[in-house]
């Protein structure tokens, strides 16, 4: 229990040691820089900043004269930074910007397409039909995918003519690939679907450049996370090219599903826009590097990976085989006890990790520290090696990184 100040500082302070002496290979994490962590102290804290549908200049409370300046120059530096016009802040996750953006979209009985979790979906669409109301309203489908985790397109073609979905959500928790946005566009149009892109894990590989912008080839709106790849404070967005589209949207988070949107996030996601204006491309060039070098250094170990006959992965995550590692717990779980961090496949359907190199990579890890990682995870499942010998090998090399770049 908790019974000083004292107590509450130490507890961040062992947990803060702990996690600089574990290697985080988990893809949907990141590390902030100072800069952007100093802002989330601001007196925004303890404001409301609520707005009603999606008009920021009626603000519900008074004292907002410069809550409203700084939303507005966080959502044009949104806009500037991901290339759509208009931006909607107020979902305080990835999750919830989603749950907007559906609930806007569909009326009763629509369907909509998202990827499996089975294929490394979030579980978007298909979690809220756990909800009896929701489920009676919406139908959802899932996407085919081929071999190299990558969406089947002509399969796509076919399904969505025999489906006619309302809505279809690219995108997910696993991605590898860039979806095909330009080539499903025609047939969104012939068919009148709306196309959304879920970009919670790949916002910052965007911002960077080495992901093509959703919204440039085919996405009518775009919503994600500013914590995952895109090195942020924990938040959600959502942007659109389409004033209608993110007018529906606004006027479903408010007054439905959010009042006070946490607005001291703002001055934090502000700086880490900035951040990945001037840092952001050698940040994402970097990452896409380390992914294929530490991909290769695993296949080379005896591991199979995803997507290996495309040249692995173009984005942070790494989607590795371990079938054929027999340990008698979840393999992420085995692999923490050695302090290395990633995901199982939450689904139970597969023996997949989920490995992602972006925190590594603000780190300052570069090409040549990936064989070194796949050796620790070779010697973990491959040879059985003592958990604990590897550990404080672990802890020792993790340690050596505790600094961050691409940072002001
Ligand atoms: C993480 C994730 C989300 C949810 O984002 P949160 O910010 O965790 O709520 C949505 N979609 C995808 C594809 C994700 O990976």
């Amino acid at each position: 229990m908790f019974d000083s100040a004292k107590d509450i500082s130490n507890l961040l302070k062992k947990h803060l040691n702990y996690r600089e002496g574990c290697l985080n290979l988990i893809a949907s994490e990141n590390y902030s820089s100072d800069f952007v962590r100093n802002q989330l102290t601001s007196d925004f804290n303890n404001r409301y900043g609520c707005y009603e549908t999606c008009h920021p200049e009626n603000r519900e409370y008074t004292g907002n004269r410069y809550i409203h300046e700084f939303e507005m120059a966080t959502q044009q530096l949104m806009s500037d930074v991901f290339k759509g016009k208009y931006v909607d802040l107020r979902p305080v996750s990835g999750h919830m910007a989603g749950m907007s953006v559906v609930l806007a979209l569909l009326e009763p009985g629509d369907m909509v397409v998202e990827t499996a979790l089975s294929d490394w979906g979030h579980g978007l669409v298909g979690p809220m039909c756990q909800i009896s109301q929701l489920d009676a309203t919406i139908q959802v489908r899932y996407m085919p995918f081929d071999e190299n985790r990558s969406v089947d397109f002509e399969k796509l073609k076919q399904q969505v003519y025999e489906l006619k979905p309302k809505l279809i959500i690219f995108g997910g928790s696993g991605t590898i690939f860039p979806e095909p946005l330009a080539q499903f566009r025609p047939v969104a149009d012939e068919l009148g679907i709306l196309v959304a892109y879920d970009a919670a894990h790949v916002t910052g590989l965007i911002a960077g450049g080495t992901m093509e912008n959703p919204l440039d080839v085919g996405a009518d709106i775009m919503f994600g996370s500013t914590h995952k790849s895109f090195p942020g404070p924990q938040g959600g967005f959502v942007i659109s090219n389409r004033a209608d589209l993110i007018e529906k949207v606004g006027n479903t988070l408010s007054p439905s599903m959010v009042t006070s949107h946490h607005i001291n996030r703002l001055p934090a996601l502000a700086a880490s826009l900035l951040e990945m204006k001037t840092f952001g491309a050698a940040y994402a060039q970097q990452i896409v590097r380390n992914t294929k070098a530490f991909s290769a250094a695993l296949e080379e170990k005896g591991f199979a990976l995803c997507g290996s006959k495309r040249g692995y992965s173009e984005t942070h995550v790494v989607l590795m085989d371990a079938g054929n590692c027999e340990v008698d717990m979840p393999i992420a779980k085995y692999l923490e006890k050695a302090g290395v961090l990633c995901s199982d496949d939450f689904s139970g359907e597969s023996a997949e990790v989920r490995l992602g190199t972006q925190e590594v990579t603000r780190r300052g890890m570069k090409e040549e520290e990936m064989p070194l990682i796949a050796d620790y995870i070779k010697r973990l499942l491959m040879d059985k090696e003592d958990i604990e010998t590897v550990r404080e090998e672990v802890e020792m090399f993790s340690r050596q990184y505790v600094g961050l770049e691409y940072t002001f």
